[in-house]
């Protein structure tokens, strides 16, 4: 009757929390009103995307709600016009 089990408790799997930096949008930074489709090397160098091409997610980028969706509009344009691949393979 007295069994007693060890119940991890801690839902980080006994990693040390990390607290996250707050990010800041790129975008909102620089007073981006839109995000142009045919700037890639701005798309490519601002860690929006991965090496293959895919669109990084919001906690990756740290874009806005606002900009992540320019952002994921600009880069369906880009692939769209061929100014980048869908995939890097
Ligand atoms: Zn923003």
């Amino acid at each position: 009757m007295a069994e007693r089990r060890e119940y991890n408790n801690d839902r980080n799997g006994g990693r040390p929390n990390r607290r996250p930096r707050k990010k800041v949008c790129a975008f909102c930074a620089e007073k981006a009103a839109y995000i142009d489709y045919k700037d890639i090397a701005r798309l490519k160098s601002g860690k929006c995307l991965t090496e293959r091409y895919k669109i990084l997610p919001r906690r990756i980028t740290g874009c806005c709600a606002y900009h992540q969706r320019e952002l994921t509009t600009a880069v369906k344009r880009a692939r769209h016009l061929a100014l980048i691949p869908y995939t890097s393979d």
